[in-house]
């Protein structure tokens, strides 16, 4: 630790940013208690004229009472508000801050608890409740924070016990690029602070700098590397800072103990960054070493390992929404998986609301699906903001950076706004849709805007690149050629990558530990040929239309009753999302209707199962089906089809009936191609795979493998990086 914080502290230049109340001040019942004595002014003024070291105290307070306690000192009043360098104060925005109507409301509040207070400052105010009994504080904060909930303000502080109220973008954040500035070219800064105020100063600083949080015995979760438990250590720190610069030291062996709640480590600077959504889902295999679940796992695992990348996604946790959430690296996988918790709100308005009910149902061409809220919007820009932070803080800042899928569609912007020069490619793994459809969304032109951003924007398929390139000639003013998008000096290129599956998994997958599972399965199915469905259960994957289609099968061709069954596996999926739980009891329904009219005391014509299973367990059951049974009404790619493709016998192949609207009809040419939308032509295509002559079968099959084998996950990583690479 001291010879950490020896090398910080002889630094040039050096920026320190330090917070008043409970960081050098210690607390008193009312802020006009809490004031600060000679051996802080003293030390302050020490401090200021330090060569080489920019000090700048960092304050909730109003300029008036900062003034008074020091001069000669760099300050920044109000959570940023304003700020004073060598000359006159000078406003963050020009604008003033209008809160007088606030001030009326809140009097009612105050007449109520006559021990809050209420302390009014320029850009805002501060509600105190400190000296309320601690029975009343509960009444109070959730009464102020009714009262406050409409206005977009800042949520009650609960370790200073008092409650900011201040427009949301008055953050001591804004403070980190001023000092940066005012130290100049290579700096170092360290931020100390103590309360949710000080994280957003500590969120906004680089790799090289450091932050200390002071934390008065709690444990509440913080972006700081460093704790301190109270003020006096402040104090004894900023005394060793002085005397080392002032050369009354030369070495800090006497600095205060601060514990290391988190190593550096492997989250700093690294070459290659991933960023999804979600996270993949890491377990550790009996034997101990990590195993990956998922496909996105093959395509990209080899690659990062090669390179020493981190992955950077959301962890699958929620946190409240007052609390701040911190990237922390998620075991010990190689590779390194960087974990956010997603605020409460961010799940229900990002994920849920502007991802699943916006993005995924317009970009499959489901308009009447979509439910736009412009809380979905703000959340989806705010969640970009918090993927960004952390990005920038986890690679280097002329490494590269490959976000994924319509859940980032904005952080090239974000990423460039936050100094970020290397390459940032995105892949797109749903369709991308025709012009006036993405019209729909009454943010198309920030979307694009921020798409642009991108130097590489990857797609499935032809159709998909062509719909991008076209919405962009027609909704957007950069001009599209051969060479790419340009606009404002920047160039977008597109590309097509379909995606593809390990294929070796699911060829001859020795699974003996399930084996028995399935065989039991099978056995119940009898001697009946096997039609096999697995999908997600979404409304995109067309399974009404396809339990539909296999009646009209029973109903028309009758000589299949008894001789066919159809397995469904739906796997739980999105299940807080109404569309979803309406879709589970439709197909439900009709199951148990097709069921009813054609079953037999010997014969179930569909078995369905709401459950998932594992990939051996699948690959074993491909192997079994006579017809892989795969009609998405609309797909990114479908990775399903492929899957099947691999497990079939060369010898005795079953037959893949597949929807002509999953990006994979694209390469899968030789597979039955359907339309789902057609139940009876779906029917009579099921029909047809059912009683394919075997040689017919083979030769279709062969041309499949060729095409499965010829574009995997590995290839396809490392095709997009390639691409990516070529870019600059
Ligand atoms: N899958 C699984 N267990 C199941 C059902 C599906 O592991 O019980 C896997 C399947 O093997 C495939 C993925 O889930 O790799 C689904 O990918 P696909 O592209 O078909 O559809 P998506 O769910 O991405 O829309």
């Amino acid at each position: 630790m001291s010879e950490h914080f020896d090398q910080l502290l002889r630094h040039s230049p050096l920026g320190i940013l330090c917070d008043l109340d409970g960081t050098l001040v210690p607390f008193a019942p009312t802020p006009e208690e809490a004031v600060p004595d000679e051996a802080v002014k003293s030390l302050v003024k020490r401090a200021s004229a330090l060569r080489n070291v920019t000090f700048v105290i960092v304050s909730g307070r109003t300029r008036d009472f900062l003034e008074q306690h020091f001069q000669g000192t760099y300050l920044i009043a109000e959570h940023g508000a304003f700020r004073r360098g060598d000359g006159a104060w000078e406003p963050l925005r020009d604008e003033p801050v209008e809160l007088a109507n606030l001030a009326v409301r809140l009097d009612e509040l105050l007449l109520r608890y006559p021990k809050a207070s209420v302390e009014r400052k320029s850009a805002g105010l501060v509600l105190h409740y400190r000296r309320l009994s601690r029975g009343d504080r509960e009444a109070f904060v959730v009464e102020a924070t009714a009262l406050l909930d409409k206005i977009p303000l800042l949520k009650p502080n609960p370790s200073t016990l008092a409650i900011d109220v201040r427009p949301a973008y008055l953050q001591k954040s804004t403070a980190v690029p001023w000092v940066r500035e005012h130290c100049g070219n290579g700096a170092r800064l360290l931020a100390i602070g103590d309360d949710l105020t000080d994280e957003h100063m500590f969120g906004a600083l680089e790799v090289g700098d450091d932050a200390i949080v002071v934390r008065h015995g709690e444990t509440r979760r913080t972006k700081a590397r460093w704790e301190f438990q109270e003020t006096g250590q402040v104090m004894a720190f900023l005394e060793e800072l002085v005397a080392l610069r002032e050369g009354l030291r030369t070495t800090v062996t006497a600095l205060p103990k601060a514990v290391e709640l988190r190593p550096r480590g492997r989250a700093a600077a690294q070459s290659l960054l991933v960023v999804s959504n979600r996270l993949p889902s890491m377990r550790s295999a009996k034997d101990g070493r990590p195993e990956s679940v998922g496909g996105l796992v093959s395509a990209l695992g080899p690659a990062l390992q090669k390179r020493g990348g981190l992955w950077l996604g959301w962890n699958g946790k929620t946190i409240d929404d007052d609390e701040e959430p911190v990237p922390a690296l998620e075991g010990d996988f190689s590779p390194g998986l960087l974990g956010l918790d997603l605020k409460e709100r961010w799940y229900r308005d990002y994920y849920n609301g502007f991802c699943n009910k916006v993005l995924w149902p317009l970009f499959h061409i489901f308009p009447s699906r979509v439910r736009f809220a412009h809380s979905g919007w703000l959340a989806y820009e705010e969640v970009h903001r918090v993927f960004a932070d952390a990005a920038v803080n986890a690679v280097a800042p002329d490494g590269t950076v490959w976000a994924h899928d319509y859940h980032l569609l904005l952080l090239a912007r974000d990423l460039r706004a936050r100094g970020h020069t290397g390459p940032i490619g995105h892949f797109l793994h749903i369709p991308f849709p025709p012009p006036d459809l993405f019209e729909m969304l009454p943010w198309h032109r920030e979307i694009l805007d921020a798409m642009l951003s991108f130097d590489l924007l990857g797609f499935h398929t032809p159709g998909f690149m062509r719909n991008f390139l076209a919405t962009v000639g027609s909704l957007h003013p950069a001009r599209v050629s051969d060479e790419g998008i340009e606009y404002q000096d920047r160039r977008t290129r597109t590309g097509v990558f379909p995606i593809g599956i390990l294929p070796g998994d699911y060829k001859n997958a020795e699974a003996p530990e399930f084996a028995e599972e399935i065989e039991g399965l099978l056995r119940i199915l009898g001697p009946a040929k096997l039609v096999l469905g697995v999908d997600r259960l979404d409304y995109t994957k067309g399974i009404p239309e396809r339990l539909l289609a296999f009646g009209s099968l029973l109903e028309r061709y009758p000589e299949f009753r008894t001789k066919v069954s159809l397995l469904q596996i739906s796997v739980p999926s999105r299940a807080d999302v109404t569309d979803y739980a309406e879709q589970r009891s439709q197909v439900e329904e009709i199951v148990g209707r097709i069921n009813g009219q054609y079953g037999e005391a010997h014969w179930v014509p569909v078995r369905y199962f709401y459950r998932a299973y594992e990939q051996a367990q699948l690959a074993h059951l491909y192997r079994a089906a006579s017809v892989g049974y795969v009609t998405p009404l609309r797909d990114g790619m479908n990775l399903v089809a492929k899957e099947y493709v691999a497990a079939q016998s060369e010898d005795d192949p079953g037959v893949l009936l597949l929807s002509r609207f999953a990006g994979a009809a694209v390469e899968l040419r030789e597979a039955l191609l359907t339309n789902p939308y057609d139940i009876d032509g779906m029917a009579d295509d099921l029909r047809r795979a059912l009683t394919m002559p075997l040689e017919e079968r083979r030769d279709r099959h062969a041309k499949l493998l060729a095409r499965v084998y010829g574009s995997t996950a590995a290839t396809w990583g490392e095709a997009f990086l390639g691409a990516l690479a070529a870019c600059r």
